[in-house]
C-alpha cells in the first residue's frame, strides 16, 4: 500500500467488497487478496465495516499459516465488534485456527463458548460453520456421540448442501472409529451422494478413506484399492495435502495386504512426501510403519532400522498430539463445569441476597410471631407428648403388676422369666426356679376373714421380696396363695438355701397389726435347669412336683425335685391342680 492512495467509496460499494472477498475467499484465494488489498486503502469504514475486514484479514493469515498474528486479530474482532454474528464467525474460525496451530486448550474453551451461543445467532452459515467445528473437535477426542450429534445439526442446518456432505462425512468418520460403519450401508450411499450434489471433493473423498480404511479391516483389501484407485487423479487435483496423504497411506495397506510390496512401497513413500513438515500425522506414522515392515520383508536391515526409528518418532509426536488434545479436551470441560458451579452458587447466593433484602421489618415481624407461634406450638408437642409417654409407663407398670401385692403379676413374671432363661440357655448359664404356696391358707381365710387373708397376703410377699432385691431374682404371684421365683445364675443348693430363709421369714412374718396374730407358713420346690432344663413351663411343673412333695411330707418345709418325682404341671397348664388362676 503506497501513502496517499486513500480511497473514499460509497458505504453500499464497500459492503459489496466486502461481501464479495468474504464469498470468493476459499475458492479464489488470489481474487480475495486483491479485494482485500483494495479495501486496505479505503478510509471512510465504518465501525462495523472495519470490524467486518479485519476478520477477513485475520482469516487471510489464517490460510497462510501465520497463526501468531492471525489469531490475536480474530480476538481483536470478537472483543470491538458489535455484530453477534461477525463475533460468531471469528469465534468459529478462530477455533479452526487454534485446531491447525495445535492450541487444542483454547480451541476447547473457544468451542464451549461457540456451542453456548448458538441459540443467539441466526445466521445459518454462521451456524453451520460452528456446528462443523464441533463436531469435528468431538471427533478428534472420540466424544463420539458428541460429534454425532453436531453432525445432525450441521446436516440439518445445512443451507446450501455443503453442510449435509461435510455432516454426514463426519459421521462416516466417527462410525468407523466406533468400529459400526457399513462400507455397502446407507450412510456411505448418502455421504457420497451429499458431497457428489455439491462437488465436495475433499469431504466426499475424506469420508471413502475411511470406508476404505474399513474395508481392510475386513481383509477386502482389492475393494479398498478399487474405492481409492477410481478417484485418486481426482484426490491428486485438490492440492489438499492432508487428504492427499491419507488416500496414499489406505492404498499402500491395501496393498500390503495384497502382497505388492513394490506398489505399496510407492504410495507409503507418497504419503510422507505430501506430510506437513513438522507434523506427525496419523498418516506419517502408518507409512513409516508400512516402509519398515516392507524392508524388513526385503531383508533390507538398515532400511528396516531406519524406518523403525522414523516411525518411532512419528509415532511418539503423534501420541503427544493426541494426548494433548485429550488433555485440552478433559480440561476445557472441567473448566466449563467449574465455571457453570460457580455461577449457579454465585446466582442462588444473590437470589438469599435479594430475599433479606426484600424481607424488611414488617416481615421480619411477622417472622418473629411465626417463631413464637412455632415454639409454643412445640412446647405443647413435646409436653403432651411427655404425658402420654407417663400415662403409658403408668398403664404398663399397672398391667403388669399384681393389684394385691404390687409385685409382677402372673403373665409379667411368665414373661419375664421366660426371657431370661432363653438368655441363660444360649449362654449356658444354670438358673433355679423355687415355687411357694401357703399352707393351709383356707383355714386363714376361713377363720379371720378375707380380708385377713389378703392382709397376709400383702405380707408375705413383702417380706419374700425384700429377699429379693437382686436384678437376677425374679420373684411373681403365679396363683391365690402361690408365688414363684427364678434365680439367674444360681444352683440348686444355693436356691434351696434361700428357700430355706425365705420359710424361716415367712413363719416369722408380723400378722399381729390389723387382725391379731395369725400363723403362718408355706411350703417350698426347688429345682435348677440342671435336672429340669431352660424351658419355663417344664422348669415350674418341676418345682411344683417339689413343692407337692413338701405339702406330703408336712408343709413347712423345702423340697428338692428328683427324678422319682414327675412334672406335675403340664405346659397347657403350668398352675397347682386345684388353684384358682389370678
Ligand atoms: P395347702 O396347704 O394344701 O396349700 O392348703 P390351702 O388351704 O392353702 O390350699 P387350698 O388350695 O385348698 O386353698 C387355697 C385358698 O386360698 C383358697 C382361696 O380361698 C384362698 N385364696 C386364693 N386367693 C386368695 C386371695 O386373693 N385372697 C384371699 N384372702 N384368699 C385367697
Ligand atoms: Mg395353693
Ligand atoms: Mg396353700
Amino acid at each position: 500500500m503506497l501513502v496517499g492512495t486513500a480511497l473514499a467509496l460509497q458505504p453500499t460499494e464497500i459492503d459489496r467488497l466486502l461481501a464479495q472477498a468474504d464469498a470468493i475467499k476459499s475458492s479464489d484465494y488470489q481474487e480475495f487478496g486483491r479485494v482485500l488489498d483494495r479495501l486496505q486503502t479505503v478510509e471512510n469504514l465504518s465501525h462495523s465495516q472495519t470490524s467486518y475486514l479485519d476478520y477477513l484479514q485475520a482469516w487471510r493469515l489464517g490460510y497462510a499459516g501465520e497463526y501468531d498474528v492471525a489469531i490475536p486479530k480474530y480476538q481483536e474482532v470478537i472483543k470491538t465488534s458489535d455484530d453477534l454474528t461477525l463475533q460468531f464467525r471469528a469465534t468459529a474460525s478462530m477455533v479452526n485456527t487454534l485446531v491447525i496451530a495445535r492450541r487444542y486448550h483454547e480451541a476447547f474453551t473457544y468451542l464451549d463458548l461457540l456451542v453456548e451461543r448458538l441459540p443467539q445467532v441466526s445466521d445459518r452459515a454462521a451456524r453451520a460453520q460452528a456446528f462443523h467445528m464441533a463436531a469435528y473437535l468431538n471427533n478428534q477426542v472420540g466424544q463420539y456421540e458428541l460429534a454425532e450429534d453436531f453432525s445432525e445439526r450441521l446436516i440439518a442446518e445445512s443451507p446450501d448442501g455443503r453442510g449435509e456432505c461435510m455432516g454426514r462425512q463426519l459421521q462416516i468418520e466417527s462410525f468407523y472409529k466406533q468400529k459400526k460403519l457399513d462400507p455397502d450401508g446407507e450412510d456411505v450411499r448418502l455421504a457420497l451422494e451429499a458431497c457428489n450434489r455439491v462437488k465436495e471433493v475433499v469431504f466426499g473423498n475424506f469420508a471413502r478413506t475411511f470406508v476404505a480404511r474399513e474395508l481392510i479391516d475386513r481383509q477386502k483389501y482389492q475393494a479398498a484399492a478399487d474405492l481409492l484407485n477410481a478417484v485418486y487423479d481426482d484426490v491428486q487435483e485438490t492440492r489438499y495435502p492432508h487428504l492427499i496423504a491419507q488416500v496414499d497411506v489406505v492404498l499402500a495397506q491395501a496393498q500390503w495386504n495384497l502382497h505388492n510390496l513394490a506398489q505399496a512401497r510407492t504410495y507409503a513413500l507418497r504419503a510422507i512426501e505430501r506430510r506437513i513438515t513438522g507434523q506427525a500425522t496419523e498418516p506419517t506414522v502408518a507409512a513409516y510403519y508400512l516402509l519398515y515392515k516392507i524392508a524388513q520383508q526385503q531383508d533390507d536391515v538398515r532400511g528396516a532400522l531406519s524406518y523403525h526409528e522414523k516411525f518411532a518418532e512419528a509415532d511418539r509426536q503423534n501420541f503427544d498430539d493426541v494426548s494433548a488434545r485429550s488433555l485440552a479436551y478433559q480440561m476445557a470441560r472441567h473448566q466449563s463445569i467449574a465455571n457453570k458451579l460457580q455461577i449457579d452458587a454465585l446466582n442462588k447466593q444473590n437470589q438469599v441476597l435479594q430475599l433479606q433484602q426484600d424481607l424488611g421489618a414488617k416481615a421480619a415481624e411477622t417472622s418473629r410471631l411465626y417463631i413464637a407461634m412455632l415454639v409454643a406450638g412445640l412446647l405443647l408437642v413435646f409436653l403432651w407428648a411427655f404425658y402420654t409417654k407417663r400415662r403409658q409407663m403408668h398403664f404398663r407398670t399397672l398391667s403388669q403388676r399384681d393389684g394385691l401385692t404390687q409385685i409382677a403379676n402372673r403373665p409379667h413374671f411368665l414373661d419375664l422369666a421366660g426371657r431370661a432363661l432363653e438368655e441363660c440357655r444360649r449362654t449356658r448359664v444354670e438358673s433355679a426356679a423355687i415355687l411357694l404356696d401357703l399352707d393351709h391358707f383356707k383355714i386363714i381365710n376361713d377363720r379371720y376373714g378375707h380380708a385377713a387373708g389378703d392382709h397376709v397376703l400383702r405380707k408375705v410377699a413383702a417380706v419374700c421380696q425384700s429377699y429379693l432385691q437382686q436384678p437376677n431374682q425374679f420373684f411373681g404371684r403365679i396363683g391365690g396363695e402361690e408365688f414363684a421365683i427364678l434365680l439367674i445364675g444360681c444352683d440348686e443348693d444355693r436356691a434351696v438355701g434361700l428357700a430355706e430363709l425365705l420359710r424361716n421369714a415367712v413363719r416369722a412374718t408380723n400378722t399381729d397389726d390389723a387382725f391379731g396374730h395369725c400363723p403362718v407358713s408355706a411350703s417350698f420346690g426347688v429345682t435348677s435347669t440342671t435336672k429340669a432344663g431352660y424351658e419355663l413351663h417344664h422348669l415350674l411343673a418341676c418345682a411344683d412336683a417339689a413343692l407337692y412333695k413338701a405339702k406330703l411330707e408336712g408343709r413347712d418345709r423345702v423340697a428338692r425335685f428328683d427324678a422319682s418325682l414327675t412334672a406335675r404341671r403340664t405346659q397347657n397348664d403350668p398352675l397347682p391342680g386345684g388353684m384358682r388362676r389370678i
